[in-house]
């Protein structure tokens, strides 16, 4: 229980995740810029200021924790896997050297596998899990693209294989004139494409993996609820439990196919699924996020003794509780999350804040980040007896937050 966790990246995930430990006693020692959000409610002499692609920074926390854990996968896995295979070496006061054992969580090889988004693809559909049809670019040129163009049909989604997030990394690219653009605005990144995915609705499923090695089978995973997320701009703006208008069994199967994605993987944590179901009524993955993800905020209210950032800790420390049937269960029968964006201005979002207080069951979380247009800087939930009725609650603020959108 006295294992001290060493978190890559100090942002909202992290920060959550900080606020899940502190009741626990469960010391976090984070690596990330000053006053990141994680470290502004988690004051710890140990923190260190640097970035998480850093292998000598990730070196210095290593020696100070036990286990290593990310909030985003952007990071040096090989520095990790040196960490994870050999331990790392620590000088004794007397000088004598040693290799303690450190673990990281989930695996190297996983955040390795998913950080490239093809590779990650390629990897699910190895795993027998049905993915939007993908294909590499081979040189960022507009022959290459068109070549792509024909072999996909259009509209296709042009993607940066690394480092992306919130949509920054995509690009639809509907016609043949916006490949010019498409190359413009994904300039220097390494691209693939994918064919363009018609769905009914995004879901996602949080999914907590217990053992190290990969498994298909379904007892070392544990799943949340299904949810539906709605997206705009590729940025998640608004999550749904339940889903509004699909049958229980989807949402089942949904659960199920996660999961499979999940045992898929390599070592222990949680993990945020995100699914089209397609118009055909076929069930994809879009991709699979190795840490607490904005899909899983809902959590925090509506599974309130296990929230997505609690499990993420127990389950790398190797003391997550079993579940029945393996699925956590809401205890509250619906919630919407909505995600606040930065405005034109760094005051934009002041009345949404006021407007989130004076309700009585809206939780706001702000992050502690400076605004800036379409950055994620906090996010509210909502619970309530019935989704209509959170609806209601939560209409007026998602016009606010539509109003302030830079
Ligand atoms: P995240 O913040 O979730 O990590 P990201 O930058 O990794 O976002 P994706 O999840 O790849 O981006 O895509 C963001 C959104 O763009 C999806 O949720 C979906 O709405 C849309 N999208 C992505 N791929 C496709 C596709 N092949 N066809 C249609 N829409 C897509
Ligand atoms: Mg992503
Ligand atoms: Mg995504």
């Amino acid at each position: 229980m006295n294992r001290t966790i060493g978190l890559l990246g100090g942002g909202q995930l992290g920060q959550m995740l900080c606020e899940a430990a502190n009741p626990l006693g469960i010391k976090v020692v984070i690596l990330d810029a000053e006053n990141s959000p994680a470290k502004q409610v988690n004051a710890k002499a140990e923190h260190i200021a640097g970035s998480f692609v850093d292998s000598e920074k990730i070196r210095e926390l290593a020696r100070q924790v036990d286990v290593l854990t990310v909030e985003i996968e952007h990071v040096d896995t090989h520095v990790l896997e040196v960490i994870a295979e050999m331990g790392i070496e620590v000088t004794k006061k007397d000088g004598s050297k040693y290799y303690k054992k450190v673990e990281v969580q989930p695996s190297w090889r996983t955040i390795r596998t998913i950080q490239d988004k093809f590779i990650q693809k390629d990897h699910l559909l190895q795993h027998g899990i049905q993915v939007a049809y993908s294909t590499p670019a081979t040189e960022n040129t507009i022959a290459e693209l068109q070549r792509i163009g024909k072999d996909l049909g259009y509209p296709f989604m042009l993607k940066a294989r690394k480092d992306a997030y919130d949509g920054r990394g995509n690009f639809p690219v509907m016609s043949p004139p916006d490949i010019k653009k498409a190359l413009e605005v994904l300039n220097g990144r390494e691209l693939y494409a994918e064919k363009w995915a018609h769905f009914k609705m995004e879901l996602a499923v949080m999914v907590v993996k217990t053992e190290d090695a990969q498994t298909t089978d379904s007892s070392s995973t544990i799943s949340y609820p299904t949810v539906e997320t709605i997206h705009e701009d590729s940025v998640c703006k608004i999550v749904y439990l339940p889903p509004r208008t699909i049958p229980k069994k989807i949402q089942q199967q949904a659960q199920a196919l996660a999961r499979k994605a999940v045992g898929s993987l390599w070592g222990k944590g949680v993990f945020g699924v995100e699914l089209f179901l397609l118009d055909d009524g076929k069930l994809v993955v879009n991709e699979i996020a190795p840490r607490p993800h904005n899909s899983g905020h809902y959590t925090i209210e509506a599974c309130p003794t296990m929230s997505q950032y609690k499990s993420q800790i127990l389950s790398i420390l190797g003391i997550m509780p079993p579940f029945p049937n393996n699925t956590i269960p809401a205890v509250v029968p619906s919630a919407i999350m909505l995600n606040i964006l930065g405005g034109a201005s760094k005051t934009s979002h002041d009345e949404v804040i006021r407007q989130s207080i004076a309700i009585p069951s809206a939780a706001l979380h702000m992050y502690g980040k400076e605004s800036k247009p379409g950055r994620k800087i906090g996010h509210i939930t909502v619970v309530a007896p019935t989704l209509h009725e959170a609806e209601t609650l939560i209409s007026p603020l998602i016009t606010l937050i539509g109003n302030i959108r830079a």
